[in-house]
């Protein structure tokens, strides 16, 4: 059994059908590619996968580690290790960096977080990510940077240790450095935990920088394709054109 099952899943936002029949199966140590033109539902997906209330499901499964999650909390996922990391991360204004990280890694070990061990971890975190340190007692994302935002998300990635990482267009925004080092971040989650990864992406840079194992193409709402890592190259050459 995989570690993400979606079977024949169908998904709306208020009275609109968006997703029709996804079937996605991702094992532990994977990386996923899922790209579409904007509208696709791309984002869709990755809300309805993590439980966000407003995405409903109109029929079909998600199974996560063995068990159908359809009913389940978005709070309660993130405890079975889903994450989800936004497109565009809310800013916290009264709650540091470091203080929200460190109450999402206390709920995430059922209450248990050895401060030193909390500080060493975030400390080389922030290292790898070569993200100022002096960031951890800023209000989170509040004043940071679009780059500066997505090391944040990052950084709650390498802390958390999710099983299971949905990474919605990391990439956007950033400069080639900025992505290179938020690729490194990436890389470093998967090799820590043998993490399992869905990037969603509609552009190309990011995935230069990782080894991708499949490539599902998302278009009005379904996937029109599924291949391994060379299918990104071929969308890189000729777009989306034949398949829309
Ligand atoms: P992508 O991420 O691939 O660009 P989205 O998942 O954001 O696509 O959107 C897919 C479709 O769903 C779009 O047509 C969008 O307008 C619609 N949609 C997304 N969210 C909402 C919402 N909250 N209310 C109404 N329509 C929505
Ligand atoms: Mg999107």
């Amino acid at each position: 059994m995989s570690l993400l099952e979606v079977r024949d899943l169908s998904v709306g936002v208020e009275d609109a059908d968006i997703l029709h029949g996804i079937n996605l199966n991702i094992n532990a140590g994977e990386t996923h590619v899922l790209m579409g033109p904007n509208g696709a539902g791309k984002s869709t997906l990755g809300y309805a996968l993590m439980g966000n209330p407003n995405y409903h499901i109109l029929s079909g499964e998600i199974c996560f580690d063995g068990r159908v999650i359809n009913e389940d909390t978005a709070d309660k996922r993130a405890l079975a290790g889903m994450f989800l990391s936004f497109q565009n991360p809310l800013e916290v204004p009264g709650i540091s960096l470091s203080s929200f990280v460190r109450n999402a890694v206390s709920q995430r070990n059922g209450g248990k977080v050895k401060y030193s061990e909390f500080k060493k971890d975030l400390s080389s975190s922030m290292e790898v990510l070569s993200f100022d340190k002096a960031y951890k007692d800023r209000d989170l994302n509040v004043g940071f940077s679009g780059g500066e935002k997505k090391k944040a998300e990052i950084l709650q990635l390498l802390m958390l240790r999710p099983k299971l990482a949905i990474l919605d267009e990391t990439d956007s925004g950033l400069d080639v450095d900025a992505v290179r080092t938020v690729s490194k971040g990436i890389e470093e989650y998967k090799e820590k935990v043998n993490g399992a990864l869905l990037i969603i992406t509609h552009s190309t840079k990011i995935l230069e920088a990782l080894k991708v194992d499949y490539t599902h193409i998302l278009v009005k709402g379904r996937i029109v394709k599924s291949g391994d890592g060379s299918l990104v190259e071929e969308i890189n050459k000729n777009g989306f054109e034949e398949y829309i």
